[in-house]
């Protein structure tokens, strides 16, 4: 993982995004750091490098406990925004590829909904973030993991257009795409998401909701880089005390 940005003598502001399944707040929240000069986090991988895991080992995925040690006990570590070496669990280097695979996607929530997995991997996200200067995204960055974040926001667009967004990618990787079958998926991730109990999807409720439906991938990130700006603009300030 990268250190912190140094960016105008301070550590910077932590900046939470959360939303649904392809609400595109991974590519815009990257997009966001790279341009603004602050760290990334996509906090998805880390559920996904423990599904990916598991079943590579034969793990139980219905088993909270046993996927929650295994979540405890893996080495985890992030190499940075390089979509060619994201993570790597136990000495496997796993790729965008191998992260987003139709295993991991299908298996994913469950492991997610795990109360053990997701101490596991929260702990390690607030060390990550507590030096400032980062955009997390994720489900519950904004209402359990960095519930003191300077700005939060909350990316959506629906079902009919995200399923769409990950067709069109699924598509461009070259891998079999069905656009009924991804809505199927989208909506099925959203309710397992959005209805377990710990931690569930949710919009906190001090979060800005970008609608991103009718905007392109240029216009989401324009509106989510204005939306820091205003919230953090009292933060590099002098004169106004932050809160
Ligand atoms: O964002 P992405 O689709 O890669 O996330 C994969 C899954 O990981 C989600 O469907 C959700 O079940 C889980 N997740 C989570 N909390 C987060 C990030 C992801 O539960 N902060």
């Amino acid at each position: 993982m990268e250190t912190a940005t140094e960016n105008g003598g301070t550590t910077g502001p932590v900046v939470a995004i959360d939303g649904p399944v392809a609400s595109g707040k991974t590519s815009v929240g990257r997009a966001v750091a790279e341009r603004m000069g602050f760290r990334f986090l996509d906090t998805g991988i880390m559920y996904r490098a423990v599904t990916w895991l598991a079943i590579k080992l034969s793990v139980n995925i219905d088993d909270s406990d046993a996927v929650g040690q295994l979540a405890e006990s893996c080495e985890m570590s992030l190499v940075g925004d390089d979509p060619a070496d994201l993570i790597v669990v136990d000495g496997h280097p796993l790729t965008a590829e191998d992260l987003a695979s139709t295993q991991v996607d299908r298996n994913v929530s469950a492991v997610a909904a795990s109360s053990p997995v997701r101490r596991a991997l929260v702990e390690q996200q607030r060390a990550i973030a507590s030096a400032g200067g980062i955009v997390m995204v994720g489900r519950d960055i904004g209402s359990v993991v960095l519930t003191d974040a300077d700005v939060k926001l909350y990316v959506d667009a629906s079902p009919e257009e995200r399923a769409r967004r990950r067709f069109r990618q699924q598509k461009e990787n070259g891998t079999d795409a069905d656009y009924e079958q991804a809505l199927a998926d989208t909506i099925m991730r959203d309710l397992l998401d959005s209805q377990r109990a710990d931690s569930p999807l949710t919009v906190p409720d001090d979060a800005v909701v970008i609608d991103t439906e009718h905007m392109d991938f240029e216009q989401s990130v324009a509106t989510v880089m204005s939306e820091i700006s205003t919230a953090t603009s009292d933060i590099t300030s002098p004169e106004v005390t932050r809160r």
